[in-house]
């Protein structure tokens, strides 16, 4: 016979654990899977300063595993990809599962997290061309730098955060240069809208920069700011940003030995010879989209966000699909901070402990809290992935209330 739950959750990164986690408390019997051989997901490669912020990630991911020591109703199962959720009539859902079998479960959160996408130019398929991510993954939480000398192609949030905790690692950076303008990275959008995307993250920035960074959101004043770039580029985190310069292909015979480069205008328009920067290893940074495909099969409305990464589902207040059961949290409903998939994971764990076992005042208090802390979760973030996330979440909210 097919083991039953009350709650399915598939991912073990920070929105499944802290659903887990509200779960647990609301004696709910809940199983969560994670394909990775560790819980904790994208939490466990995060560790970096960004102004005078501090960010820890795999301490977060423990003190929610511990949080769950010795909650017998919970339990995580990892190593095991969830393939399929389907709707079975009155039972709820059954969750098809490799290699654990299957279970059926009266609510499902998918809680899949983001995937990264992929700058194709040329030679971006060469041994020692890794993504932002892999690399942070490697070693962060593998402790393998990959490389000594590195270059980072993309001006997106992950490039600063992650040249931060690479450094710490001992890489020596060549810099972080604009990622090429083609069909194939039109997610991207123009240098000039690159331009402006990176003016909205001046908070992060040296104050002493904030108002040139805020020029570059101003058509007008562009060609005059760009114009006079430093040459030597402008240090952040551990790195020097030349916005002024776009990587054009990727050399080497037998893995990544240079890249080229090219400057740019002020109106983000290739100007003079190209020139080649030898290199050891060179990361992609072409931002995130939402992992949904689990949702697809189920016929859940969905929407298209840049703001939120891309395709996202249409979520109500507490979280669930138009599916009903059926709920999503933390990146896979839009990207945003590790910090703010944490709290809503745990406001969507006690809307579907409430959901299965009705209205308490405890519990209502408890929700009550949870969406307070999601809204100063989502105000004290020290930046937006995408231009206007925040924006576009009470936008969307707002739309699915009418
Ligand atoms: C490469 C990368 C780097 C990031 N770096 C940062 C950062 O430095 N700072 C920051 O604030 N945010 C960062 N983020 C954003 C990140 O998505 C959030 O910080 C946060 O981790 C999201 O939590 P989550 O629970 O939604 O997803 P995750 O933490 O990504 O967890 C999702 C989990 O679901 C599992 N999973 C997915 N599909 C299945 C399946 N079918 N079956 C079983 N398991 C599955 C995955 O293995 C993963 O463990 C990063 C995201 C990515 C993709």
């Amino acid at each position: 016979m097919t083991e039953r739950v009350d709650v399915a959750i598939v991912g073990a990164g920070a929105a499944g654990l802290a659903a887990a986690s509200a779960l647990a408390e609301q004696d709910m019997v809940v199983r969560v899977f994670d394909e990775y051989p560790e819980a904790g997901g994208r939490l466990l490669g995060q560790h970096y300063r960004l102004g005078r912020r501090r960010w820890n990630g795999s301490e977060v991911a423990g003190a929610l595993l511990q949080s769950l020591h010795g909650r017998g109703q919970v339990s995580i199962a990892v190593g095991v990809t969830v393939y399929e959720v389907a709707d079975v009539a009155q039972s709820g859902f059954l969750v098809r599962t490799h290699p654990a079998g299957n279970l059926t479960a009266s609510r499902v959160l998918v809680a899949t997290g983001a995937g990264e996408n992929a700058i194709p130019l040329p030679g971006w398929t060469l041994p020692g061309v890794l993504t932002v991510g892999a690399a942070q993954v490697m070693s962060v939480v593998h402790r393998v730098p990959p490389g000594r000398r590195g270059l980072i192609i993309g001006t997106g949030v992950l490039s600063f955060a992650i040249a931060a905790e690479l450094q710490e690692a001992g890489v020596e950076w060549l810099g972080i240069v604009m990622a090429p303008e083609s069909d194939a990275t039109a997610h991207l959008g123009s240098v000039p809208e690159r331009w402006e995307a990176l003016s909205r993250l001046d908070a992060a920035a040296p104050s002493w920069m904030r108002p040139i960074v805020r020029g570059l959101g101003r058509p007008a004043l562009r060609p005059f700011l760009m114009g006079r770039y430093p040459r030597a580029g402008v240090a952040i985190a551990g790195t020097h940003v030349y916005l002024n310069q776009m990587a054009t292909r990727v050399v080497g015979s037998r893995d990544a030995a240079a890249v080229e480069l090219r400057y740019l205008d002020g109106h983000g328009h290739p100007t003079g010879p190209s020139r080649l920067i030898p290199v050891d290893f060179v990361l992609l940074s072409g931002g995130l989209s939402p992992i949904t495909e689990l949702l697809d099969p189920l016929g859940v409305k969905m929407t298209e966000s840049p703001a939120l990464g891309g395709r996202v589902p249409v979520l109500s207040p507490a979280g669930e699909t138009s599916h009903s059961g059926l709920y999503v949290a933390g990146s896979a409903g839009g990207i945003e901070s590790g910090a703010v998939a944490v709290a809503q994971g745990r406001l969507t764990g006690l809307h579907i402990a409430h959901s299965l076992t009705g209205s308490r005042p405890e519990l209502v208090s408890a929700i009550e809290a949870a969406r307070q802390k999601l809204s100063e979760a989502r105000r004290d973030a020290p930046f937006e992935f995408n231009p206007g996330a925040r924006a576009e979440v009470s936008r969307l909210s707002q739309d699915s209330r009418s």
